[in-house]
């Protein structure tokens, strides 16, 4: 996302005062100019609240040089104004007078005009945004402004966020073109009209808007390709709007641009067809839930026939168990016959009246 300009001198001056009074500010000192970061290249990344720890800072001065160096080869210049990355810990602690000018659910902006790109840290770990899409995303913001320079303000909206989110390769708040589909057909679409200035503050419109811009900017760059694009924007002035500058270059109306991007929104671009995935599956879980709940209830009733087959097994045990130990018990309460006291033999012994029989020769 990016922000017009407006109080540039109170933002410059507040953010110049906030950089300097922070006991973390700092400068990232590796200069590499073959990837314009540092002292000798445009791009400066620094500490612009809350605890950043020397870690993320370095990462951020990584992505920032890769984003860099895609981006040298996409702008037909390098940007001739040098610009600031600042780097915050968390949206709780970004400075009064910024805090308006984050989204939601976005993790980073960019203030036009005053060359400085603000990404907040945590929202980025919140959102499970891709670091290296929020960064290229600012960073196209910052150099289209600079290559359509003196004019950068007078583009629109929705070309910048269309543009960004296309080489980013990443759309922001989840925008989707499917999401898109069903409005075409009932003429639901957002007015780029509308979207010129500005987007709108309802999240689910923003979303929209969004998926608009991408969109219609991802079909533009297919069909004319990124240099013609980007010289659109650069003819752009007081005097030729965007718009007119895109009729001139394409020979194509306003109106019949935006039929042929509909056009291949439906039928070209496999919206239509993920949406009709989605809604089928969707679809598909509707028509399931009766046999879910079925084999729900069959479960219950299963586990209820084994929990009573188990109850009964051990009722079973327990009176077979109660059974023996009766017998047990009647058993020790009957007399039975009484051991020998002197422990000496019962065995019949031999009579003394009986003649003894002489041993045998
Ligand atoms: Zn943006």
């Amino acid at each position: 996302m990016f922000l017009p300009r407006f109080s540039l001198l109170m933002f410059a001056c507040l953010l110049a005062l906030f950089a300097g009074c922070d006991g973390n500010a700092k400068s990232v000192t590796p200069a590499d100019p073959a990837v314009g970061i540092g002292a000798a290249g445009p791009a400066t990344v620094m500490v612009g609240s809350g605890d950043v720890g020397a870690a993320q800072l370095e990462r951020m001065r990584t992505e920032v040089a890769a984003a860099m160096q895609q981006l040298l080869a996409v702008f037909p210049k390098p940007p001739a104004h040098r610009f600031t990355v600042f780097v915050h810990a968390d949206r709780a602690g970004l400075p009064i007078a910024l805090q308006p000018h984050l989204l939601p659910d976005s993790p980073a902006f960019a203030l036009l005009g005053q060359h400085q790109i603000h990404i907040v840290w945590g929202e980025l770990i919140r959102t499970a945004s891709s670091l290296r899409g929020a960064v290229v995303h600012e960073l196209v913001h910052e150099l289209l402004d600079q290559h359509s320079a003196p004019h950068g303000r007078l583009l629109p909206r929705w070309f910048h966020e269309g543009l960004a989110q296309c080489i980013a390769g990443d759309t922001y708040l989840g925008a989707r073109e499917e999401d898109l589909v069903w409005r075409v057909g009932t003429r639901r679409l957002l007015s780029f009209g509308s979207l010129r200035e500005g987007f709108p503050r309802d999240q689910e419109e923003l979303r929209i808007a969004y998926a608009q811009s991408y969109s219609y900017v991802s079909w533009l760059l297919a069909e004319y390709r990124l240099p013609s694009l980007l010289a659109i924007a650069k003819a752009t002035d007081d005097l030729t709007s965007f718009e007119r500058a895109l009729v001139g270059r394409t020979g194509r109306s306003t109106l019949q641009l935006e039929e042929a991007w509909q056009e291949h929104l439906l039928h070209g671009s496999g919206a239509s067809w993920r949406s009709l995935f989605e809604q089928c599956f969707s679809f598909l879980l509707i028509a399931a839930l009766p046999v879910l709940a079925l084999a729900m209830i069959r479960r219950f009733k299963a586990e209820e026939r084994a929990a009573r087959r188990l109850a009964e097994i051990e009722r079973a045990a327990a009176a077979a168990a109660a059974a023996a130990a009766a017998a047990a018990a009647l058993a020790a309460s009957t007399p039975g016959p009484h051991p020998d006291p002197l422990g000496e033999s019962t065995a019949p012994s031999i009579p003394a009246d009986l003649p003894q029989r002489p041993a045998e020769e």
